[in-house]
């Protein structure tokens, strides 16, 4: 993958790749002295939290992250390189960079939208990792109808006080800062809206509460987020009153992946898990459990779905390639909506068939010595529906993709 990107290399890119290349082969931590989730949203211990930081700070401190970030805000001030330090680090098989709402989500959104002593303030400690960012967006009674938020922020003199109640907000109970859609007039839907950046770790106990949430898979990678009476400077808001819901567009459109063809990339959303959810896995999962005489490799049923399901694969990857073809690009959602879609419906029909690959042997979980693949894919299976919610949910996907992308009527 990264031979065929570097073919297409600018000079200053083919240099960069080359830098990254020989820092990584010095720097590429070992094996984690702890076991690391699947994704960044699963941290769920200080032991795992603080190396995967050390490794951020680390690539951070290189220049292998916030590269296309101009040098004033702590980046790196580079045309176009992030992608080229993604593909390398990729390749290198690092951990995963722990910050993954801040550079994929926060950083574009503060870039663009907040005052520049603010983004000099935030951005270089949300790069090297040293402060987790989260996204609070969802509240119990707002979701795919996002714009229905009713945590509230009225003025106070030079400030604000916020009240209500975010749900599933991952990685808040590592957090030191949250982005955060606000209600702060309640007569208009839309320009209701205000968005702001919070420092909730500084607040726990004084004005924030943050409750852990636990999932099927007994982690605990999202939370409930209770505000009470905080108080924040008005110079954390960002972008004028009443433009939240602009400024959620470049959130959600840098979180389904759209940002990226168009700004500074935010660097680090692709990198490899401890896991690799791939059919190639399952072939070799299938090539090594046995199955009567043989293994379940022989079985011609199975042999079909394993192909029907790597054509789909293969289908996905050429799609994503496509992104690369600027006369393709004809909407910007078009293929960062499909991609983000087809990907974690595709990962999920992989666990899926890892699972009925092991038989009765997939109830056996992490922690079971006798679980096929250390009980791994099972927990894949689990975590894969939460993929096809997060980020907008494969239906609102889909009635984007109809109506915005392809014009057809509205659904009611
Ligand atoms: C793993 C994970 C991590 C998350 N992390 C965060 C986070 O860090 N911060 C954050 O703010 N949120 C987070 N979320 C929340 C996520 O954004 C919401 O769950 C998602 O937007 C769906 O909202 P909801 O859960 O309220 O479901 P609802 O909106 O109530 O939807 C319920 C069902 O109705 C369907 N539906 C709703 N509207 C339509 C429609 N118009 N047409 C067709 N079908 C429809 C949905 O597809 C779904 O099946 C996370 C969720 C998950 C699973």
């Amino acid at each position: 993958m990264s031979d065929d990107s570097a073919r297409k290399d600018t000079p200053e890119q083919a240099e960069f790749r080359a830098y990254c290349r020989d820092w990584l082969q010095g720097n590429t931590p070992g094996e984690p002295p702890v076991r690391l989730p699947q994704t960044p949203l699963e941290i769920m211990t200080e032991e795992q939290l603080s190396y995967l930081q050390a490794w951020q700070k680390a690539a951070y401190d290189a220049g292998l992250i916030g590269c296309d970030y101009p040098q004033a805000v702590g980046g790196g001030g580079r045309k176009d390189c992030q992608r080229v330090a993604n593909e390398e680090m990729l390749a290198a098989r690092t951990p995963f960079l722990p910050n993954v709402i801040g550079l994929g989500m926060a950083a574009p959104t503060v870039f663009y939208h907040a005052r520049d002593e603010v983004k000099a303030e935030l951005l270089p400690r949300l790069f090297s990792g040293e402060d987790i960012w989260c996204q609070g967006f969802s509240e119990p009674g707002a979701g795919s109808d996002l714009a229905s938020v009713q945590t509230f922020a009225e003025p106070r003199g030079d400030k604000w006080v916020i009240n209500g109640h975010k749900v599933w907000t991952s990685l808040a109970h590592f957090a030191e800062w949250m982005i955060i859609l606000l209600r702060t007039d309640k007569s208009h839907k839309y320009d209701g809206l205000s968005y702001f950046v919070v420092p909730i770790r500084a607040a726990l106990g004084k004005g924030v509460t943050v409750r852990p949430l636990i999932k099927i898979t007994g982690e605990t990678g999202f939370n409930e987020v209770i505000f009470d009476n905080l108080e924040v400077d008005d110079r954390y808001r960002l972008d004028e009153l009443g433009k939240g819901w602009q400024v959620a567009m470049t959130t959600l459109l840098h979180e389904r992946g759209a940002g990226e063809l168009q700004g500074p990339r935010s660097g680090g959303m692709k990198n490899r898990s401890s896991h690799n959810i791939t059919t190639s896995a399952v072939i070799d999962l299938a090539r090594n459990t046995r199955r009567g005489a043989g293994t379940a490799a022989d079985d011609v049923l199975l042999r079909d779905k394993l192909m029907r399901q790597l054509i789909r694969e293969e289908g996905l990857k050429q799609n994503q390639r496509r992104s690369r073809v600027q006369a393709l690009l004809d909407h910007p959602m078009r293929l960062p909506l499909q991609n983000k879609l087809l990907a974690s419906e595709i990962a999920q029909s992989i666990a899926a068939l890892a699972v009925e690959v092991e038989g009765m042997a997939s109830s056996l979980y992490m922690g079971d010595s006798n679980a096929p693949a250390g009980g791994q894919w099972p927990l894949s299976y689990m975590n894969s529906y939460g993929m096809t919610i997060a980020a907008g949910t494969s239906e609102v996907q889909r009635n984007i993709l109809g109506e915005r992308v392809l014009g057809l009527p509205k659904s009611k």
